[in-house]
């Protein structure tokens, strides 16, 4: 199992460089509660764009 070299294609790059995974959390209000999400994001390491990963982001 190799977790470095982890490679997709970059829409801002164009082309396939390696990505960084990074934790994130975000905090969302639903009912006055708040309630903390920790996703895993994926960003570029060459040009630091973040890519949507599970979430619905129509870009
Ligand atoms: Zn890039």
């Amino acid at each position: 199992m190799t977790e470095k070299g982890r490679r997709d294609f970059c829409i801002e790059c164009r082309k396939e460089t390696e990505y960084l995974l990074q934790k994130k959390d975000i905090v969302k209000n639903i009912r006055d509660m708040e309630y903390i999400f920790a996703i895993t994001v994926a960003v570029c390491a060459e040009c630091g764009v973040r890519r949507g990963n599970g979430h619905s982001g129509s870009y």
